[in-house]
């Protein structure tokens, strides 16, 4: 048994930039780049095994056809997406539906509650995170008004920070943000303001208003989350959420780390640093972009270097 190491798939996005290929070294195809779908087995763009004995297979595939290195799971869809963003724009601001609404409106698409690990950022920067409506008239009346500063709210971020996002939570990276985003596998947004900004054609990108109204949280719900730490030898392990939809963690390590997992697979992310994974005397190469899925049976391994990881399991 090998852990599945995948490629990415890279998004061209008219707020993207470069720092993918400056922090990460990725080869990426256009100037603006924003999006690095890193662990993806969502049908716009799944990731490939690069190794081992499925080599070429997608992860969409891989899910169908060896359900057994998930632990024989009873969804229908790898649940998870681990995305890299790069806002060198702001986004547009936006909102995503539960999985209740997704599957009525979206032909069975599942909702999107997701979250974010800030990897860097500008000094000063912020987001949008929330809004300050009480009621549903009073976001109506303001979205119709474009009272957007009194509307949004906006807390202020920095490198390390960690933010979950329910559904239904209205939300958007401004310029300047890298961000390491786990979410649920969905690509269903409904854009709520964009900043009347103009395309080179002149045009307004479409804004779903009333679908986006149907599904915030009113009044906003702030989900501030406490994260907890352990020490294990030579590594810190963050524990950032456990919810319903997925697990998040970080892992500092610093030296050599002995883990063992069985029972449920995990999605690996390199974010900081190099080291290598060893696992039945077989060494394996992780650095900064490195992305891996340790299948379940997959037992005890270790990682040697210094390096920080963020790891997510369903
Ligand atoms: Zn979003």
């Amino acid at each position: 048994m090998e852990p599945l190491f995948l490629q990415p798939v890279f998004k061209d996005r008219i707020w993207g930039g470069t720092a993918l290929q400056e922090v990460f070294g990725y080869d990426i195809p256009t100037p603006h780049t924003g999006e690095c779908w890193a662990i993806s087995a969502h049908p716009n763009g799944p990731s490939m095994i690069v190794n081992g004995p499925y080599k070429g297979m997608t992860l969409d595939r891989l899910w169908k056809e060896h359900p057994e290195l998930f632990g024989n799971p009873e969804g229908e869809v790898f649940p998870l997406l681990t995305k890299i963003l790069d806002a060198n724009m702001d986004l547009s601001v936006q909102v995503h539906p539960n999985d209740e609404y997704a599957k009525v409106n979206e032909n069975g698409e599942l909702g999107k509650t997701e979250c974010w690990y800030i990897l860097d950022c500008k000094q000063d920067a912020d987001m949008i995170f929330g809004h300050y409506a009480l009621s549903k008239e009073e976001l109506v009346q303001q979205i119709k008004e474009g009272k957007w500063s009194e509307l949004l709210r906006r807390v202020k971020i920095k490198p390390g920070d960690f933010f979950y996002v329910p559904s239904g939570t209205i939300h958007a990276l401004c310029e300047g943000t890298l961000v390491l985003e786990t979410q649920q596998s969905s690509d269903t947004t409904y854009r709520v303001y964009d900043y009347d900004r103009k395309d080179s054609a002149g045009n307004l990108r479409e804004l779903h208003l009333e679908k986006a109204i149907d599904v915030t949280t009113i009044p906003h719900q702030d989900t501030g989350v406490a994260p907890s730490f352990q020490e294990q030898e030579n590594v810190t392990i963050t524990t950032f959420v456990d919810s319903e939809f997925f697990s998040v963690y970080k892992w500092e390590i610093h030296g050599r780390s002995i883990f063992s997992f069985n029972q449920q697979y995990l999605l690996l992310s390199v974010v900081k640093g190099e080291g290598s994974l060893v696992h039945n005397g077989e060494q394996y190469g992780l650095k900064k972009g490195t992305h891996l899925i340790v299948p379940v049976g997959f037992g005890e391994f270790e990682i040697n270097g210094n390096c920080e990881l963020i790891v997510s399991q369903a």
